[in-house]
């Protein structure tokens, strides 16, 4: 597991994660930057797994390609708005969700945002216990089928809760 502090759209990963909406518009945030630097290509994928499925349930994400991005991949990951309830909980599943998709395609590594930390409202210091709780349990685990696991965080605030929560855990 790795922390940086970065533009998740400039990583040269396998797969970058997408903080997505139920509806997979990209607007603002993450969503907005990836859909900038990538091209229309991947709204217009979106548009056509949304036909196919239906909206994403929060804790369930959707795979699309990357268009003009490094990734391959694009893993658009819907966590909860902040007051929806159980928000920990439905963190975590965005997380395994995003880790299931990218064992499917042979992803190898992998960068996630600070999933609803930003638009949705969710404290920081929440979206980092769930997701940094969930990536040490399925490290643990011992599947690992994907090696490498970065946590992409924007500003100082984000990438410092994350630090002091990865050292909470050891
Ligand atoms: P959500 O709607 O799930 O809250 P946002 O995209 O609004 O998602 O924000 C999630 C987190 O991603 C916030 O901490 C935000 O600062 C951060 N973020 C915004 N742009 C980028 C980027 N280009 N790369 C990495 N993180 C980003």
């Amino acid at each position: 597991m790795e922390l940086m502090k970065c533009d998740i759209t400039e990583l040269d990963v396998d797969a970058i994660v997408n903080a997505a909406n139920r509806m997979l518009q990209m607007g603002g945030g993450v969503a907005g930057a990836i859909r900038r630097r990538a091209g229309e290509e991947v709204q217009r994928e979106c548009d056509e797994w949304l036909r196919r499925n239906g909206p994403v349930p929060v804790g369930g994400a959707a795979i699309t390609g990357a268009g003009r991005l490094r990734a391959r991949y694009v893993i658009h990951a819907v966590g909860p708005v902040w007051g929806d309830g159980d928000e920990e909980r439905k963190l975590r599943d965005a997380f395994n969700s995003s880790i299931r998709l990218a064992e499917e395609h042979g992803v190898r590594s992998i960068a996630f945002p600070a999933i609803s930390a930003g638009i949705f409202g969710v404290p920081r210091e929440v979206s980092a216990r769930a997701l940094l709780g969930a990536a040490a349990d399925y490290i643990r685990s011992g599947r690992c089928a994907v090696p490498r696991i970065i946590f992409c965080l924007y500003d100082d605030e984000t990438y410092r809760a994350f630090s002091e929560e990865l050292g909470r855990l050891g």
